[in-house]
Formats: C-alpha cells, structure tokens, sequence
C-alpha cells in the first residue's frame, strides 16, 4: 500500500529534501501551503509535479481537522515556522501561534480522527539557550532564550503531552544547524558561500561579517531529513539530538567556503560590529549517539563538501543570473 505523508512547510528547505527522500521510498507527498503567503512553489523546484500541494491556512483547527481527516496520512511532518529566530522578536505572539498552534492543531487532529498516524515535531537546538554543560543530548535541560525557542519548546512539551496521555505516535528531532544551497541568504553559512561566489565572479568584493570566534554545529539538511524519517520507522517515538557534533567556527566558515573558489579569506572580510549578536558566548553542539545506536544515523556530508555544495550552487545562479550578489548590508550574522 502507497503510504501518505503530510508535510507543513513544504516550501522550505528541509520540506524539499524531505520530499525527495519520501518520493524516492515510493510515498505519496502532500503539502499544505498557506494561503496568505506568496506561493513559493518554485522552490519545489524539480519536485513540483512530483507532490501534491494543498492551500490550508494552519491557524484553522477546522481546516487542518478535515485535511487529516480526508488525507488520512501514515505520517505528518510539521515543518513550517518562521526559520529565522531573530525575526520572531519582531513578532513574538504570530510565532508561538504558528510555531505551538500548528503542532497543538496537529496532534489534536491526529487524536480526533483516531487514525494511527506518526507524527514528527521540527523541534529546535535554540530550545537549549543558554547552555551549562556541552554537547547537549536528550536529557540536557532547556532554557530558551528567546520568542523562536520558546514557541518551539512549547510545541515539543505539547507533543510530549499528547504521546503520554493519549498514546500518539509522536515525536520529535531536536536538530542543530543544518544547511544546504536552499538555505536562506538570511542564515551566515548561505551568506557566506554567496558572498565567496559573488566575489569570486567579481560581484563585489567584501564581505561584512561579525564575530569570527562564534561556533556552531552545522551539518547538511540532506541528512538531517533522513534522521527524521528513520525517526518514525522505528517501534517507539521518542526523542532524537540531531547533530554532526562537530563545533566549527565561522571563521573556519568563511576559510572554507573561500578555499572552494581559490581564495585567501582575509583579504575580503571586514568587520562590522552591528553584526556581532551579544547571545554569542554559548555554544550548542550536538552528541547525537543516540540517534546512532537506536536510527543507526550518521551525518553523511562532511563541513567541506556541505560548503562546495553550497559555493558551486551559488557560482551557478549567479552566473545564470538567478541570484542577486549578496547586498551585506541587509543580511545578519
Ligand atoms: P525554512 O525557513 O527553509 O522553511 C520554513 C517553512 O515554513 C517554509 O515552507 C515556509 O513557507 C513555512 N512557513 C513559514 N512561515 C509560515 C506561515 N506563517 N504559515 C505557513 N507556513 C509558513 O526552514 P527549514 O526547512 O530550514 O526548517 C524546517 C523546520 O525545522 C522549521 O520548523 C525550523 O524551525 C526547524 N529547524 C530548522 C533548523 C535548521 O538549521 N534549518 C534547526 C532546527 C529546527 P514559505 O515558503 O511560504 O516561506
């Protein structure tokens, strides 16, 4: 039997790989998009006619309800939310409610219909915040330090809750950074290998960036999709820590990224301090050996290939004229 999977934020990055790697198992994929938003279907790309794509606003329990109810998905992949943390200071309250509602809206459906429908949560490593110990795991406490992370530790608790009380096959991948060419210029790593295009293209030539010390975790999204997908494979939902568990600097970033094009770094890059963020001092890093030993997971895509990904993406667009050089002054750290 052809299995359904339902995915909210279709249109975003993980929403592509995710629908590849489900296409390929031989799913049937549905998206649901917003109708208030500007159709991004184009960033389907070659998968748009591949998936099934359905305008439904996830505010609306009623909506949702019938969508579940009418689909009747094996499993649901809630993706959607404003990605970018620094906006959801902007608005705090819109946040929680897409971010918490949806999940809220979600499992309440999956309850109601009483289909036995898996369910996974995109919950987020920002929901660790300000961190005491490194690297976090499954067990590390959460003290989410900002409107982004508290919306998604809600959301992650709700679906908790649903799990415990009502049985659901619920659960959630507690991811760290991960990255691909469809990733946002907003975000520093695209930022970073556009720039390292642009420049090599003569674009332009500088690139403001603000703390080089500042660390992360970063993977490829390819893999962190499969992670999610294994995730409801197996006999009991749980919680997974879904990282490379590797620190790397942005100055080892930007290096990197630069070295894809043949270029000495620090010959381009200035500093400017309205990019330095004060949150900086932390540093979330994964230990994913659980999701080793119970998905058998593993990050497949090493720093430097997820950045000549990324790099030879860009030198592509920009020479197809399908990007615009970076514009530093509109982009954050
Ligand atoms: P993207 O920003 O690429 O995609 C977000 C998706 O959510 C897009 O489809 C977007 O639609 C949709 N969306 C945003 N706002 C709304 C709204 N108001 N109503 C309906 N849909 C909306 O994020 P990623 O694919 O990178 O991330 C997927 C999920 O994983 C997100 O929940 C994210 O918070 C979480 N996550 C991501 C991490 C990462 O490093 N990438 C790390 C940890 C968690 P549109 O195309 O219209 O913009």
């Amino acid at each position: 039997m052809t299995k359904t999977a339902l995915i909210t934020g279709i249109t975003g990055q993980d929403g592509y790989y995710l629908s590849h790697l489900l296409l390929n198992q031989g799913y049937r994929v549905v998206g649901l998009v917003s109708p208030y938003r500007q159709p991004n279907l184009a960033k389907l790309g070659d998968l748009v006619t591949k998936v099934e794509v359905y305008t439904v606003d996830l505010r609306d329990s009623e909506a949702l309800l019938t969508a579940v109810e009418q689909l009747r998905p094996q499993e649901i992949y809630n993706l959607a939310a404003p990605s970018f943390v620094p906006d959801s200071w902007k608005d705090p309250l819109g946040t929680l409610d897409l971010i918490t509602g949806t999940a809220t809206r979600l499992l309440e459906a999956v309850r109601q219909t009483g289909l036995s429908t898996r369910f996974y949560q995109a919950s987020s490593s920002e929901m660790f915040g300000d961190v005491s110990c490194s690297p976090q795991d499954e067990e590390t406490p959460f003290r989410p330090k900002n409107p982004y992370a508290a919306a998604k530790l809600h959301a992650h608790w709700t679906m908790v809750h649903h799990r415990q009380r009502y049985g659901l096959f619920a659960c959630s991948g507690i991811l760290f950074n991960h990255e691909s060419p469809l990733r946002s210029p907003q975000f520093v790593t695209r930022k970073v290998s556009l720039a390292a295009a642009a420049i090599k293209l003569g674009f332009t030539d500088t690139l403001e960036m603000g703390n080089l010390d500042a660390k992360r975790d970063w993977g490829f999204a390819g893999d962190y999709v499969e992670a999610m997908w294994r995730m409801l494979q197996v006999d009991e939902p749980e919680e997974y820590a879904i990282g490379t568990g590797k620190l790397r600097s942005v100055k080892e970033l930007v290096s990197t990224a630069f070295e894809c094009v043949g270029l000495d770094w620090q010959k381009y890059i200035v500093i400017n301090t309205k990019f330095l963020r004060s949150d900086e001092h932390f540093q979330l890093v994964a230990n994913p050996s659980k999701a080793k030993k119970n998905l058998g997971w593993e990050p497949q895509v090493s720093f430097e290939e997820l950045l000549e990904k990324m790099v030879k993406t860009d030198m592509e667009r920009l020479q197809n004229g399908m990007a615009a050089p970076v514009d530093a002054s509109s982009l954050g750290v």
